[in-house]
């Protein structure tokens, strides 16, 4: 499942690629996703010219010139692959998730450009397309919503006093949505290793510096996370590019049975599953 970084990669590729050029034409293919493509998108769509990509969580949001929006949201398996029209078996997968080849099936929409095409594949159906008609309800789509990670309001202060008398686990935490936006299960294991907490400790339990800790190593395992994926997109050039080299920098999501890679810790990674998640960290050294 794509993850913020994830998102944040697609969403530069995108920007990069798509932005002050206008749709020339909207192919749907099968409306079938999480919700049904309106019937009314192509034409909602067709001849508007993109000011920019921006993104919220794990939204993506292409800004029209007449502040109109569409909203793209990956669900588990979505990716967009941009291919160029004169070069059409050099294309490119904006997500380094996944295979850089264009799949044959599960293309569920085409948005073709003067030059190039972009396309969008979902085998799953689980993500969608959304269409926002003024500034006013872009605002209001995301108020439900927590900060974001490298927003000024995930701070201390935030954090602290949402922690109060909180029960529910920290790792749970960073999962929800209404307390912090884009944080997933993969990112959470890693932020909570580099703060050396237990992710089932009670959340009323961290003290400030804990606290803290969570804070500052959200904001930076997902920026690493962003700038190895951003750098791998680069060589993205081709269909021979490379997938990004993010697994790499794993600490302890899927390296169960692994020796800790802290320095002097000499526990064992181990995995936990609950509510179908699984949770990775070390016995030893995450109190
Ligand atoms: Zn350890």
């Amino acid at each position: 499942m794509p993850e913020l970084p994830e998102v944040e990669i697609v969403r530069q590729s995108l920007h990069k690629k798509i932005k002050k050029k206008s749709i020339q034409q909207v192919i749907i293919r099968n409306r079938n996703l999480r919700f049904k493509i309106p019937v009314d998108f192509e034409n909602f769509i067709k001849n508007k010219k993109i000011i920019k990509v921006s993104r919220f969580s794990k939204y993506l949001i292409i800004h029209f010139q007449n502040e109109d929006y569409c909203l793209i949201h990956l669900g588990m398996s979505g990716t967009i692959h941009i291919l160029d029209k004169k070069k059409p078996l050099k294309f490119t997968n904006t997500s380094f998730y996944h295979s850089p080849y264009l799949p044959e099936k599960h293309n569920h929409a085409e948005f073709v450009f003067d030059n190039l095409k972009v396309i969008y594949n979902d085998p799953r159906r689980f993500g969608f397309f959304e269409i926002i008609r003024n500034h006013q309800d872009l605002d209001k789509r995301f108020t439900s919503m927590g900060p974001e990670p490298f927003s000024n309001k995930f701070n201390l202060n935030y954090v602290v006093n949402y922690f109060k008398n909180k029960n529910k686990d920290i790792k749970s935490f960073l999962l929800d949505q209404k307390f912090v936006s884009g944080i997933g299960n993969i990112y959470a294991s890693e932020i909570l290793f580099a703060s050396k907490i237990n992710p089932f400790k009670k959340a009323k339990r961290l003290n400030k510096n804990e606290c803290l800790s969570v804070i500052l190593n959200s904001k930076r395992i997902l920026k690493h996370a962003i700038n190895k994926g951003g750098s791998s997109i680069r060589d993205f050039k081709d269909i021979s590019g490379n997938k990004g080299n993010f697994q790499k920098e794993f600490k302890v999501y899927q390296q169960e049975g692994a020796h800790c890679k802290r320095t002097n810790c000499k526990g064992i990674i181990k995995k936990k599953i609950t509510s179908n998640r699984s949770t990775f960290f070390c016995v030893s050294c995450q109190k």
